[in-house]
């Protein structure tokens, strides 16, 4: 499956605390950014004294810190704010590291004195005191302190307030201590920060970029896709039929690649029963995430069986009244055995869930005929619709849906196989870029912990390692840009996301590979090997075009919505210069023809101005406009417009047509 919509199995309780793990990783950038939040606090209390301070973490796109305060900070305070921060960097004053213990640090707390200028008196840290219990027994407690500031801190920091290159304030939010929604609501004020100026103008030039380009925004502008609340429901797109052209072509294109690379295509139900969940661990772990099971009535059977404890139950309720004075004892094995019969009761349903993944359908698929060695591999594909329940709040356009058609396929390999299979999948992730002109790309490869074992991560260590050391090899042997970071794999196996970065500069995770050697066996799949002994497969999970609401809301703000021709919605205009009919003639049967040849083709015969017919092809961004004119006619003509290319000149008919076939056939960029 993709990750990038994949809930987390383990939540800590605390998703904001770094480990200090974590924290030794923090580049460079990201310590500028924590450093600028402990500025930002410094400013404000200079502003507002009785401020009080929670969480300051760098963040994506820059830091944010959590305050408490009456005064409603607006962002017309944030140039006074900014005035403040800025003369805390100008005084250039040291980060200075203070180990203490941790009396000292309550003291301090209760004086006020954390995330403050000085003491307080009758303004204890709150928040601060609260942290200072989330500090494990023996890990060390310190400060950072900057010229009066001091707050509750693990770092790290950079050297001095100098090192903050440049940094703006960017918004104010409401958010909850801790995120919890029963906690106290606090004020967030989001900042950013760069090495130097020009790095945050570039940044801020970007942002206006990717609001032109939005996605949301073009896909309005080109009619390609429709939310509609009120009755198909929230995060669930209707692709329109401009949309749904840049859907098929990609299918097009995977099942095409897919093919040449050796898999083959199923098909599976949108629904599977409880027991499918529960096998594959989704139940109850990610129960949040996935829409409410559909009961069913039960017939036969089930049926009869659900009366008989329902009539149990009935009877052991009876006989816990009936026994008002009977002995603890007594009454303890009734409730026991009521709580037993009840949960027999509640199993007896028959749930069907909406599935947030196609992988256990697969899993069924292996599952369905014996298999031998002489089998794999298998690489099963499926553009596969899943269903998860996002909540209302983190719905966004394309990018957060409830409803996704996922690039998906499965690969049943040997052990021995394992190391070719991996490389082609890469292999193929490499070609698509290529396609889509990603330039920037980067895999993250995660790997396991040993002291997660068990727990954390299926307790396999030799599989792990090995497995571990193949993909290792794969990527550095692809040449392929790749960073390792440890304690980050998934449950059953180590995974990579891939990362890509638009046109424009911007970020996203589009897509995961994963390796599983957990749950084929959960499953009970196996196949018989050469010395007639079964053995279970390992599992290759693989989406390199992700979803395709997520994939095409990428590749909208990549194009700007110019998408190359294979891809575009309406490839070709032929736009006559008036409506005499001797030009309708020469172009009606090229409609014909490129239509003939699949061409997704547009007639523009109308006696509108002809600058007004470019216009409107231009804004439509129609790729290539055929403009005819009567010595078009005279030489056998067409006069070429590229949307975003201007004029071409006038070249034969038959030549462009060729051309514009050749274009298509090789998915030219
Ligand atoms: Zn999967
Ligand atoms: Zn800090």
């Amino acid at each position: 499956m993709s990750a990038e919509q994949q809930p987390n199995p383990n939540p800590s309780p605390n998703p904001e605390r770094k480990t200090l793990d974590d924290r030794a990783k923090m580049s460079e950038l990201e310590r500028i950014r924590h450093s600028c939040a402990h500025v930002l606090a410094t400013a404000i209390l200079r502003l507002w004294p009785e401020a009080q301070f929670a969480y300051g973490p760098p963040v994506e796109s820059g830091f944010y810190y959590d305050l408490e305060l009456s005064h409603r900070i607006a962002p017309e305070d944030f140039e006074k704010i900014e005035a403040e921060m800025k003369k805390e960097i100008k005084a250039n004053n040291t980060f200075e590291k203070l180990i203490v213990t941790r009396e000292q640090a309550v003291a301090d707390a209760r004086a006020g004195r954390l995330g403050g200028l000085g003491e307080r008196p009758g303004n204890e840290s709150k928040f601060k005191l609260d942290l200072l219990k989330q500090i494990p027994e023996g890990e060390p407690i310190s400060y950072f302190k900057n010229g009066d500031f001091i707050d509750l801190c693990a770092g790290p920091h950079v050297m001095r307030t100098g090192n903050i290159g440049a940094f703006k304030l960017t918004s104010v939010a409401a958010a909850y201590y801790k995120g919890d929604e029963k906690g106290p609501q606090l004020q967030r004020i989001y900042g950013t920060a760069f090495k130097n100026k020009t790095a945050l103008d570039e940044y801020f030039a970007m942002i206006e970029e990717a609001k032109r380009r939005d996605h949301r925004k073009i896909g309005a502008e080109m009619g390609l896709f429709a939310i509609d609340t009120e009755y198909v429901g929230p995060g669930m797109p209707l692709w329109l039929p401009k949309g749904t052209v840049l859907v098929e072509e990609l299918e097009r294109l995977a099942k095409e690649t897919e093919f040449a690379a050796g898999y083959v295509r199923v098909r599976t139900p949108h629904l599977a029963r409880e027991k499918m969940y529960k096998t594959s661990g989704h139940l109850p772990y990610y129960a949040d995430s996935m829409f409410p099971p559909l009961e069913m009535p039960l017939e036969g059977e089930a049926k009869a069986k659900e009366r008989e404890l329902a009539g149990e139950i009935e009877k052991v309720r009876g006989q816990t009244r009936a026994v008002a004075g009977a002995s603890p004892e007594e009454i303890q094995r009734l409730n026991e055995r009521l709580a037993q019969l009840e949960q027999a009761h509640r199993l007896c349903g028959d749930r069907y869930y909406l599935k947030a993944m196609n992988c256990p359908h697969h899993h069924r698929i292996f599952a369905a005929e014996p298999r031998s060695y002489r089998d794999l591999p298998l690489r099963l594909a499926e553009y596969g619709t899943c269903y998860r329940y996002e909540q209302s709040g983190e719905l966004f356009g394309l990018m957060r849906v409830r409803s996704l058609n996922m690039n998906d396929a499965h690969i049943y390999c040997t052990e021995d196989q394992f190391a070719a299979e991996f490389r082609a999948v890469n292999d193929m992730y490499l070609k698509y870029f290529k396609i889509f002109g990603l330039e920037k790309y980067q895999m993250r490869f995660s790997t396991h912990g040993a002291e997660g074992l068990g727990k954390k991560y299926v307790n396999e260590p030799e599989l792990w390692k090995k497995t571990e050391a193949m993909v290792r090899k794969v990527l550095v042997e692809s040449g392929i840009n790749f960073v390792e970071v440890a304690n980050e794999a998934a449950f059953y196996g180590p995974k990579i996301d891939v990362q890509v970065w638009s046109a424009i500069g911007r970020e996203f995770t589009i897509a995961t590979n994963q390796v599983d050697f957990a749950v084929p066996a959960k499953f009970g799949l196996h196949y018989r090997d050469k010395d007639n002994s079964d053995k279970i497969p390992l599992c290759i999970h693989r989406a390199p075009l992700g979803t395709h609401e997520r994939f095409i809301g990428f590749l909208i703000e990549h194009y700007a919505g110019n998408f190359p021709l294979w891809l575009a919605p309406e490839q070709v205009r032929i736009i006559t210069l008036n409506d005499d009919p001797a030009l309708i003639d020469y172009c009606g049967p090229l409609v014909n023809e490129l239509r003939a040849n699949m061409v997704r083709v547009e007639a523009d015969f109308s006696p509108t101005p002809i600058k007004a017919k470019i216009a409107s092809a231009e804004e439509a961004r129609v790729h290539t406009m055929l403009v005819v004119g009567g010595r078009d006619v005279e030489a056998g003509n067409v006069s070429v417009r590229l949307h975003h290319g201007g004029p071409q000149g006038a070249k034969p008919k038959a030549q462009v047509v060729a051309e514009i076939l050749q274009s298509i056939k090789e998915r030219r960029a």
